[in-house]
């Protein structure tokens, strides 16, 4: 009297592999779930229950236990209802013993027996294909999702009706899902973000484009109106694709959130958030009440956050964003279950000189308003920023810019220079280089290092200034196919990083 059946749940982003055993013992009527379930687990018995009955199954009459292991582990959500149901099934004989052998299920039920889709089941497949299951059975929704995840069979259930049939050899497995052709994901009513509508803006183009090729952290400070903003949205025109590898990470990210995917699943460009500045701390970097939810931060990850109006958010958000900025992570403690969360982002900020915008000799500030507003932008976090600089507006005599298909290519070709010269390392980007491996990995030859020193000793930069003017120099090196670092990048760097004023 004894069902077994493999299923998974999210732990934050990650899937973890849980069997799911039903015991029907004599008794009255009852039933319990055991083994760490959240409410909509523990409450799974009405849904279980009619969706048997509507598919002319049957409910046991005496006592049902559900337990699920391993017990240490939080089970949340409503995705093991297909694996309990199949439990019941298997141990009231309704199914035959061995059934379910090797095989692993993801699945909601509707009350009138249809099998709904999870949210996170690229995750979740990728828990059951690792902990050996060589079949994963999954809602016909959840199937192209699924599919993505290589040495694991994927059939689809609709309902538990046609299941039962199928795992008893009288019916045919329905067939996957076909995957959309990828035209599908381009539509052509919205006009796509393009750098060619930017005019002028030479200085803060090239920090963006730099910004695209290391992965570098950038803030353009300047008054409203000057098109800081528009040109920050366009960084997402330019940003190099996904690696097969990213790609799958991110779309397990957003699958697990619960995000939208795109028509054939994988999400292959690099995600580009902009939160408002009047998202709360938990929305910004994950937690929240209940379940802990990733935030902005995670699903920036591999990819752009961008902060629009920087000194407008409030001080707590951006203390909060300084440990993931440190870690490229999130960590979250809570009644004893830590969870991680994934933040790899680069950061782009736009903000105003001060709270009237216009800055220097016209600014119409109170000095206290204006100090206010930069204790606001504090020292720590102004610091993270490799490439930061003041935005004038564009003089009558410039054109539009070069199109982004032209600066996307540079890009791609300077992150590729780095793929290769930091394959046997554990980071990618320049921005990413440990000051301690910058000596060894951008080396300065004679003319630069003395444009270096001169900006250390004459120009008074710091230490940590000094490592990031570094990192952005070699990213610029790499933008014009240099093998090495003259002192032309250097200067350059240096001037992507003036003082906010
Ligand atoms: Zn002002």
């Amino acid at each position: 009297m004894l069902g077994s059946v493999r299923s998974a749940t999210l732990t934050g982003v990650d899937g973890q592999p849980v069997t799911v055993e039903v015991h029907i013992a004599a008794g009255l009527p009852g039933y319990h779930v055991v083994g760490l379930p959240d409410a909509a687990v523990r409450e799974s018995q009405a849904r279980v229950r009619a969706a048997l009955l509507s598919s002319e199954l049957e409910w046991p009459k005496t006592r049902v236990t559900v337990n699920l292991a391993p017990g240490g582990v939080r089970k949340t959500g409503a995705g093991l209802e297909l694996a309990v149901a199949l439990g019941v099934m298997l141990a009231g004989d309704q199914l035959p013993a061995g059934a379910l052998e090797g095989i692993g299920v993801l699945g909601e039920l509707g009350l009138d027996g249809a099998v709904r889709p999870v949210p996170g089941a690229l995750a979740l497949v990728d828990a059951l294909a690792r902990s050996g299951a060589g079949v994963v059975v999954v809602p016909e929704a959840n199937a192209i999702e699924a599919a993505l995840i290589d040495g694991v069979e994927v059939r689809t259930a609709r309902s538990l009706g046609e299941l039962r049939a199928c795992l008893k050899g009288e019916a045919d497995w329905p067939s996957c899902p076909e995957l959309p052709s990828e035209s599908d994901d381009h539509p052509t009513d919205e006009d796509p973000l393009d750098l060619a509508e930017v005019r002028g803006l030479a200085h803060a183009r090239r920090a963006l484009e730099a910004a695209a090729a290391g992965a570098h952290h950038l803030l353009l400070t300047g008054p409203p109106g000057v098109g800081k903003t528009m040109l920050a949205r366009r960084l997402a025109t330019i940003l190099p694709p996904l690696e097969a590898a990213e790609a799958l990470e991110v779309t397990r990210i957003h699958s697990a959130a619960g995000r939208p995917l795109p028509s054939r699943r994988l999400i292959e460009q690099r995600p580009f958030r902009a939160p408002h500045h009047t998202a709360s701390v938990p929305a910004l970097v994950g937690g929240g009440s209940g379940r802990p939810r990733p935030g902005e931060v995670t699903l920036a990850h591999r990819g752009a956050l961008f902060l629009d109006e920087l000194g407008e958010f409030p001080p707590s958000a951006l203390d909060a964003l300084r440990q993931p900025l440190e870690d490229r992570a999130v960590h979250i403690a809570r009644s004893g279950v830590s969870l991680h969360f994934p933040a790899d982002f680069q950061l782009v900020a736009c903000s105003n000189p001060c709270p009237c915008g216009r800055g220097g000799p016209t600014c119409a500030c109170s000095e206290v308003q204006r100090a206010r507003y930069r204790r606001r932008l504090s020292a720590p976090l102004l610091d993270r920023f490799d490439l930061r600089l003041p935005v004038r507006g564009p003089e009558p005599a410039d054109g539009p810019g070069e199109a982004s298909a032209g600066v996307r290519d540079r890009v791609a070709a300077a992150v590729e220079r780095q793929r290769c010269r930091y394959a046997d390392w554990p980071w990618r980007r320049n921005a990413h280089i440990p000051a301690g491996a910058l000596a060894r990995l951008v080396p300065l030859d004679g003319d630069a290092e003395e444009a270096w020193r001169w900006l250390i000793d004459d120009r008074g930069l710091t230490g940590r200034g000094a490592a990031r003017v570094r990192r952005v120099a070699r990213t610029l090196a790499d933008l014009d196919g240099a093998t090495v670092v003259s002192d032309a990048h250097v200067l350059s760097a240096a001037l992507l990083r003036d003082d906010v004023p």
